[in-house]
């Protein structure tokens, strides 16, 4: 029996989280100890998860959160390492590109436990967003890289990274949309009680700092979809940290009038919500590709994507929140454009592919 010690902490990572999981559950020869870092830790951004996606709860939970992104990462590092040191793994599973990413693969690789990384190889190549930093480094220090598409794959092999230990397994979101998403219709739910009507709404996510760190970026976004809203209604489940920002900013209350903000909701409601719009408008990573994977037009709110084949194929289209009038105009003409069918995420057994991969460990 070989046992895994995944790291997570953020919300991305529970959903991604919770195939690979499922997926080690049914290994004979694995066994998985979860560690959650606290990185993310409202109930309607943790907990909701574990309950919905049938996740295993986490053994040791580290309530770790806030601070800058050294104080944070740092106290996440002490705190890993004593947990790997007393559990005495054969291998660390990490996901995607948070502060528990690189916490979590740094404080193993130092121990000499090799490092597992789902969602490797992606790249922005824009050096100031701190999630291109984490997954750089945790790629260059992981054992496993599992890379979801062949972009992913390329990089790799252009950072001159040993081919034999990149996978090319798929995306385990395309899994978790597949399994979980599937079970989503437009009846009821959180549609019937926002009183939307299938495709009658624009869906928007922003949570990206480098968004919400820039008041001009923040007050375009704002601008623009709050002049959406005058013809067609416009929902946004806001993350706490950009709901504290337009707080700070004054732009809440104005805002609340004419575009439907909501609290961040459960994966299920927001496959409901994804679904059914007419377009999503996002900067998040996991939802352009679950526009896709739900067939909606989608809008990045981005200089650049790491998704480059759903802009490739014209299912996404880049809209830099530099001025309002051209991203007002991008999601009026976004609306029920969509793109070529193309199948880059895998077959949807991503997960089932990572845990045989790793039950080969020797
Ligand atoms: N998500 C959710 N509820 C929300 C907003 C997003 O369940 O209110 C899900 C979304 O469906 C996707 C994931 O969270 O599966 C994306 O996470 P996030 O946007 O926080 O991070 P990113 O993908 O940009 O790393």
């Amino acid at each position: 029996m070989k046992k895994i010690v995944t790291v997570l902490g953020a919300r991305p990572q529970f959903i991604k989280a919770s195939v690979v999981s499922d997926a080690i559950a049914k290994t004979s020869t694995l066994n998985e100890v979860v560690v959650h870092t606290g990185q993310h830790f409202d109930p309607n951004m943790s907990d909701v998860f574990f309950a919905e996606l049938g996740m295993p709860r986490p053994k040791h939970h580290l309530n770790i959160h806030g601070g800058s992104h050294g104080d944070m990462t740092g106290r996440m590092l002490v705190e890993i390492e004593r947990v790997l040191q007393s559990e005495r793994p054969d291998a660390v599973l990490v996901y995607g590109d948070t502060n528990s990413t690189l916490a979590g693969a740094l404080a193993a690789v130092k121990l000499h436990i090799p490092v597992a990384h789902v969602e490797a190889g992606l790249r922005s190549f824009n050096m100031r967003m701190p999630e291109e930093i984490n997954r750089i480094l945790t790629d260059r220090i992981s054992s496993w890289l599992f890379a979801p598409t062949q972009a992913a794959a390329e990089h790799l092999e252009n950072e001159g990274i040993d081919p034999a230990m990149v996978h090319r397994v798929g995306d385990v979101m395309y899994d978790v949309a597949l399994q979980h998403g599937s079970r989503v219709s437009s009846e009821g739910g959180l549609l019937g009680r926002l009183g939307l009507e299938p495709q009658g709404y624009v869906l928007a996510t922003v949570h990206r700092a480098e968004n919400t760190d820039s008041s001009q970026r923040l007050a375009t976004i704002v601008d623009a979809l709050e002049a959406t809203a005058q013809n067609t209604r416009v929902v946004w489940p806001l993350h706490p940290r950009t709901r504290a920002i337009l707080r700070d900013a004054g732009r809440l209350d104005a805002l609340a009038a004419k575009v439907q903000l909501i609290d961040p909701v459960g994966y299920l409601d927001m496959v409901q919500l994804e679904k059914y719009a007419a377009l999503i408008a996002t900067d998040s990573g996991g939802v352009q590709k679950e526009a896709f994977f739900h067939g909606v037009p989608c809008v990045t709110l981005r200089d650049e994507t790491e998704w480059v084949e759903l802009v490739e194929s014209g299912w996404n289209r880049l809209a830099p929140p530099d001025d309002a009038h051209q991203l007002v105009d991008a999601i009026r003409t976004g609306r029920g454009s969509i793109g070529r069918p193309v199948t880059p995420y895998g077959d949807g057994h991503a997960a089932r592919a990572i845990a045989k991969k790793l039950a080969e460990m020797s």
